[in-house]
């Protein structure tokens, strides 16, 4: 039997699924990977500045430049691939408890998952919050006084920085999201990682708390993760042919 059959085998028997996914599932929908060997960050050490939060707080430049970089995100074309409708399957087979994503990208939602299920740790690029009051509002609502010529809108409500509601290299994740998600790992039968070089913690702990609770852990990555030896089943082929073969 190969690595394969094994896998869909255990992921037909298992009960209570969750899948953590990462940008190697919206890759095939345009939307680039910032850590891997071509990503963003890793061709250009300057654009990793607009994601700081200390640079992003202290100069007005940074922020004016990542508005711009908001307006022209590849999300707003973005459309849903074949990864993501084979988690939607999934979960109408009433065994996927959650999807936790590091992606900001919304395209699971978009695909058909139930946003309640879809657990965003590393936030979404689909709302703003103020970094003063914590006051929430929508993308496109501060995207257009962008384009209505105020390039670094302040909050209507206290006047302070806004920024897109996504967790900055220097900001903490939100702690009841986390909360969730480690509840979910601890409580899978089989984890499924997806697309995630499982290099970012705390989201590739969830992968420790999943194993350590004796759920299976079945790994889908074109590269090898540090995650690797404790897996149960490792699989390289692109996502959007293994998902739908194995789901
Ligand atoms: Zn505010």
């Amino acid at each position: 039997m190969t690595v394969g059959q094994r896998a869909r085998d255990w992921l037909a028997e298992a009960r209570r699924v969750v899948a953590l996914t990462g940008a190697g599932i919206s890759t095939d929908s345009g939307i680039p990977d910032f850590r891997g060997p071509n990503g963003v960050w890793t061709r250009d050490p300057e654009a990793v500045k607009q994601v700081t939060l200390q640079a992003y707080l202290a100069d007005p430049a940074v922020r004016r430049r990542s508005w711009l970089a908001r307006r022209d995100h590849p999300v707003w074309q973005a459309q849903p691939n074949a990864g993501h409708r084979a988690l939607v399957d999934l979960e109408r087979t009433g065994r996927l408890d959650a999807i936790v994503t590091q992606n900001i990208d919304g395209l699971h939602q978009r695909a058909g998952s139930s946003p309640e299920r879809v657990i965003e740790l590393h936030g979404t690029l689909f709302e703003v919050a103020c970094l003063g009051c914590g006051d929430r509002t929508t993308m496109a609502a501060a995207l257009e006084r962008v384009a209505g010529g105020d390039p670094d809108p302040a909050c209507l409500a206290c006047g302070g920085i806004l920024k897109s509601a996504t967790i900055s290299f220097g900001q903490a994740l939100d702690p009841a999201t986390l909360r969730r998600a480690v509840a979910a790992a601890a409580g899978c039968d089989l984890l499924l990682a997806v697309g995630t070089s499982l290099t970012v913690h705390p989201a590739a702990g969830l992968v420790e708390y999943a194993a350590s609770a004796g759920a299976r852990v079945v790994i889908v990555n074109a590269s090898p993760t540090p995650y690797d030896p404790i897996a149960d089943a490792v699989l390289r082929e692109p996502i959007g042919q293994v998902l739908p073969a194995l789901l």
